[in-house]
């Protein structure tokens, strides 16, 4: 069985977030180290360690983080100038989170999509 961490405890509200969303499936809060002026997490309620773990029967949550992503971004003011969304899976990818997230980026020009630089 995999492991919670600490964003069970968020969608549980046992520590401080500052949540922006939350229904049955999935929950989003900002992220606690922000990259860009709007930096969301926007992730399931049930725990699915890495993208790797992904099962068919979760894709009612994955479309619901979709559909609150662009719901977010309307928010936010950042939907006609653009965002990026983005899920980290494992090491090469600098997971840090073993929960899986999307994170919801914006509010300035993020440059290219990945660096050049390896
Ligand atoms: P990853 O690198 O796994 O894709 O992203 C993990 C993200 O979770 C990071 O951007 C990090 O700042 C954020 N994060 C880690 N711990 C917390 C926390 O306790 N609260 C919030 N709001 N964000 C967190």
């Amino acid at each position: 069985m995999a492991e919670e961490t600490i964003f069970s405890k968020i969608i549980r509200r046992e520590i401080p977030a500052d949540i922006l969303f939350q229904d049955e499936l999935v929950t989003a809060f900002r992220d606690i180290s922000a990259q860009a002026p709007t930096h969301i997490l926007i992730i399931p309620n049930h725990l699915i360690p890495t993208a790797n773990d992904i099962k068919a029967s979760d894709e009612k949550a994955l479309g619901r983080m979709m559909s609150v992503a662009a719901k977010l971004a309307q928010e936010e003011g950042i939907a006609e100038d653009g965002y990026r969304l983005i899920m980290n899976c494992n090491e090469h990818a600098g997971q840090e989170v073993f929960h899986i997230h999307m994170h919801l980026v914006g509010g300035h020009s993020l440059g290219p999509m990945l660096s050049k630089n390896r």
